[in-house]
């Protein structure tokens, strides 16, 4: 077209297209959920501004917020069109080709190594998609406050945007046409989109139709030679089948026959009650699961790790799905002081506000998904003004309450956690499932636990409850603060433990002699935030910390050292001495070396050895 406006795409999203339209990957279907998560996010963004102004939904079948799906065989056309919020000509350009996202790199580097394009929505760049099956795109948008437009690429580098002076008007919303390639033909018969749609976006909160094929009775006039043979004279002769005969011959009488006939209309393919209304003793597990992956995007095998569905009753009503994903994301500790993005989403009475709201959740717990319905919080205010309401704050503890819970069950049903309670149960069925699950949970997230230590001094023992760790004693194995309790000798006061970079530097630390011999648990602190969990995690169960490498350690009574203190009084005295120019605060005789004559202890509240390090290179 001559009046179009030609644009190059982005570099990196050219690169991703390319990458994309030569992708060997077979499961191709993956574009028709993205679409469909598209035209969903566009209908709940028009739905929230009709909260504060009705008029923006216009009137007629532009107030009809649905999803319609249509297939035009003999063109190849595949189009999906959704009555959502649309796009400006600004916005079709930006959107659709001239802004990368940040994940648009990250993923294309994902691609290369994996393949696998399965997770493209989480990255936030899913409508490119579309290019898996078709080699000529136009999407068809109507905003609002602009014109109609036509966006259209036959991904060779360049798009181009025209008015749409020749399309249907739309009303609002977008259209997008798939021009499909050969090879993908099956995308053209109408049960497979059915299956998709069912497979995939079960739980999308709009209505889904195609336009499909119905076979109808016609009743059409009969055809009076066919109608009725020349039965007179067998009645006659053969009375017992009289009876019969006559009802047959009944429903002959009528001049009309009916016949097969094909017509068009749409057809509902979704059931768009909410998950989270049902009550949750209704709801499978297959069911939790199928929806954490489509509101995740995340079409992969991988279930969940937990669930938690609940109903909160009392002055601030909601009800909340939480999910501990199987993984954690790409970039989920990458700008963790930066970012304050809540994945949860957000609804009022059913109507989604949003998903970047800050106060569901504190930092620590970003990595749990899911949703939260109030019916408590107003629905007719801004984002902003919601934002401050005061019931967030009793929403927000409750989720905290409810997580914690959620992660603490994942261990107690976990029979590699509780090694007493395998012996005592007979081994239930469909705990196998759950076996090694908390390691799982704390390889993907621990972090997240021990800033949670750090952050929230409101729940610090629940948290600590939920760490882990390796041991002197562990064995190789992730052992709790709990565990190590029950293994404390008599008499012992504190919970000992050392910090460094790596388990096997810490075994040959001398600082764990003396506490080997005399047979002492000591933790392994590995992990550069672990110096600073320790600088909040002050005691738990009444029991004190204490850092080996640091003054103040106390391996009970020892008479000896007593002895040793008195005949080495000198040499002490010396040392101080020598090394005052050193830095060095005291020379004292301890019983926490064995063959090690001596070692450079850290005073009780200055940084460790470790930490010092850890400061000199700024690893976090
Ligand atoms: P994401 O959905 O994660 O933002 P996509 O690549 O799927 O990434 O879509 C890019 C952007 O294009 C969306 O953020 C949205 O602004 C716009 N967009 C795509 N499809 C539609 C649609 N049907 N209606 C309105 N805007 C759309
Ligand atoms: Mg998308």
């Amino acid at each position: 077209r001559s009046s179009a406006e030609k644009f190059e795409f982005q570099a990196e999203v050219s690169r991703l297209m390319d990458i994309i339209i030569n992708s060997l990957y077979s499961n191709k279907d993956i574009f028709l959920r993205e679409l469909i998560s598209n035209a969903s996010d566009a209908l709940d963004k028009i739905r929230f501004l009709s909260l504060t102004d009705k008029e923006v939904l216009g009137e007629g079948d532009d107030t009809k917020l649905e999803i319609q799906i249509k297939l035009d065989k003999e063109k190849k056309i595949l189009s999906i069109r959704d009555r959502g919020i649309g796009m400006t000509k600004e916005e079709l350009i930006k959107n659709l080709g001239t802004i990368a996202k940040s994940g648009t790199s990250a993923f294309v580097e994902k691609m290369q190594t994996s393949g696998d394009l399965n997770l493209i929505g989480q990255f936030g760049v899913g409508f490119y998609s579309v290019y898996l099956v078709a080699d000529y795109v136009e999407v068809i948008s109507k905003h609002n406050e602009d014109k109609q437009y036509v966006w259209e690429s036959k991904a060779d580098g360049a798009f181009a945007i025209s008015e749409d002076t020749w399309n249907e008007p739309l009303g609002r919303g977008t259209e997008i046409r798939l021009h499909l390639r050969d090879e993908a033909g099956e995308y053209l018969e109408e049960s497979k989109l059915k299956d998709l749609v069912k497979k995939y976006s079960e739980f999308i909160n709009f209505p889904i139709y195609i336009w499909a094929t119905k076979e109808v009775d016609v009743e059409v006039p009969a055809d009076e030679d066919e109608s009725s043979d020349s039965s007179e004279g067998e009645k006659e002769d053969e009375e017992t089948e009289k009876g019969e005969d006559e009802e047959e011959d009944s429903e002959k009488k009528p001049k009309t026959k009916t016949v097969k006939e094909t017509n068009y209309e749409w057809e509902l393919l979704n059931d768009v009650k909410a998950i989270w209304l049902r009550n949750p003793k209704e709801v499978t597990d297959e069911e939790y699961s199928k929806f954490y992956h489509s509101l995740e995007k995340d079409f992969s095998d991988e279930k969940p790790l937990a669930w938690s569905h609940f109903n909160a009753e009392g002055d601030v009503e909601f009800k909340a799905v939480l999910f501990v994903p199987p993984k954690a994301p790409h970039d989920l500790y990458e700008s963790y002081y930066n970012a304050n993005k809540s994945n949860l989403r957000l609804y009022v009475r059913r109507v989604f506000i949003s998903d970047e709201f800050d106060e569901l959740l504190p930092k620590y717990l970003n990595f749990l998904k899911g949703l939260v319905d109030s019916d408590t919080l107003p629905l007719n205010v801004s984002r902003e003004m919601l934002q401050q309401h005061s019931s967030l704050k009793t929403i927000k503890k409750k989720l905290i309450r409810k997580a914690l819970d959620m992660i603490r069950k994942i261990a107690e049903e976990d029979p590699d956690e509780n090694t007493d309670k395998e012996k005592k149960d007979v081994e239930k069925a469909g705990d196998d499932e759950k076996r090694g699950q908390y390691t799982k949970f704390w390889n993907e997230f621990g972090k997240s636990i021990k800033l949670g230590i750090i952050e929230d001094a409101a729940n610090r023992n629940r948290l600590a409850k939920l760490l882990r760790f390796e041991s002197t004693k562990s064995d190789g194995k992730l052992t709790s603060l709990d565990q190590y309790i029950s293994r404390m000798k008599k008499g012992q006061k504190d919970i000992f433990y050392i910090t460094g970079t790596s388990k096997e530097q810490l075994e040959k630390s001398p600082f764990l002699e003396g506490l080997k011999k005399k047979n002492f648990e000591v933790i392994f602190f590995t992990d550069p935030v672990d110096e600073y969990l320790m600088q909040y995690l002050m005691d738990y169960e009444d029991k004190k910390f204490q850092n080996v490498s640091k003054e103040g350690l106390k391996l009970g009574k020892d008479s000896k050292v007593k002895e040793l203190k008195e005949s080495f009084k000198e040499l002490t005295k010396w040392w101080k001495g020598a090394l005052a120019s050193e830095n060095v605060d005291d020379v004292r005789i301890s019983s926490r070396l064995d063959n090690t004559p001596c070692v450079v202890v850290t005073s009780k509240y200055g940084w460790s050895a470790n930490m010092e390090r850890i400061m000199q290179s700024q690893t976090l």
